[in-house]
């Protein structure tokens, strides 16, 4: 039987919308095997993840998408078995994190010079308290008339020269690597096929990445088509990096993420867990 592996989820951590304990009941219900949640910026979902999968006997691999900006864009950047007690790694996210609340503000801010009132108040109310996220703001304006859909709210106010858009700093590439590497974990570029890069830029951010020390790209996404798949495996086998898989599932709501139900990674990519022996799975943190 082929062991199923979906290696990029999100939990209420951070923008996803069930629990890490909820987000692994799915998981086991749906037949993954090996799970890693990966929420963005944040470990804090790690421990109950790991308690829920064991539980479920399912194995689970710690992980984190991490945010950074290079070449003027956002990049996002996933990290996997690693030691989450890794203090270089969490002082990391931590400024990500601090950047996040600074920026949730600046939104609240510019949203309401656009007659856009609560949305900052709204917006951290969904967040439950924990990580503030782009999302958080979508789910408020959805929910209050101002778009009909996430897509849609995201193309009107979250985007690049949109009344709700905030440029800012995240990561450095080579640094977000070393991090995740220091802290004994591999990292992939998470759904590289989604950049709006051109071929020859795509291809230098992939070069310095594996440069800088990056294992793996993610080859297999929800979000890549079929021909996305193979473009992608082609890049990876260029430049000796290893493919990975994973959903990009955020919750029930949206529907063309779906926990574990990913095409096969392509023959001619090694996957990223060709060599994962126990010691790779996280011990209940
Ligand atoms: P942030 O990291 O706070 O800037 O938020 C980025 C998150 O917003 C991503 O991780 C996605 O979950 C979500 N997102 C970005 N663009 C879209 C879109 N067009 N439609 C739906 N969700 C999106
Ligand atoms: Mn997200
Ligand atoms: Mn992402
Ligand atoms: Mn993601």
């Amino acid at each position: 039987m082929t062991v199923l592996y979906d290696l990029h989820t999100h939990s209420t951590a951070s923008d996803g919308t069930l629990t890490p304990t909820a987000l692994v009941a799915c998981a086991a219900e749906a037949g993954v095997d090996v799970l890693a949640l990966t929420d963005h910026d944040t470990t804090e979902g790690l421990a109950e993840a790991a308690s829920a999968a064991q539980e479920k006997g399912i194995r689970f691999i710690t992980g984190v998408e991490i945010s950074v900006t290079w070449g003027g864009q956002v990049v996002h950047i996933v990290g996997l078995g690693f030691d989450p007690a890794d203090s270089t790694l969490q002082a990391g996210l931590a400024r990500l994190r601090e950047f996040r609340n600074w920026r949730a503000q600046e939104i609240g801010i510019r949203l309401a010079k656009h007659q856009i009132t609560g949305a900052y108040e709204g917006a951290k109310a969904l967040s439950n308290g924990r990580l503030i996220s782009r999302s958080h703001f979508a789910r408020f304006l959805v929910a209050n008339g101002y778009a009909p859909d996430m897509r849609k709210v995201f193309k009107q106010f979250l985007t690049q020269g949109k009344p709700g858009h905030v440029a800012g700093e995240w990561a450095d590439l080579a640094q977000a690597v070393s991090w995740i590497k220091e802290a004994g974990g591999q990292s992939v570029i998470a759904h590289p096929a989604r950049y709006s890069m051109t071929r020859t830029k795509l291809r230098r951010l992939i070069g310095e990445f594996q440069e800088a020390g990056g294992d793996a790209l993610e080859v297999v996404s929800s979000s890549h088509s079929k021909d996305e798949v193979f473009t992608m495996a082609r890049h990876a086998k260029d430049f000796s990096l290893m493919g990975s898989a994973g959903s990009d599932y955020h919750g029930p709501e949206t529907p063309w993420a779906n926990l574990g139900r990913l095409s096969a990674l392509p023959d001619l990519v090694i996957p990223i867990w060709r060599n994962w022996s126990v010691e790779t799975e996280a011990e209940p943190v």
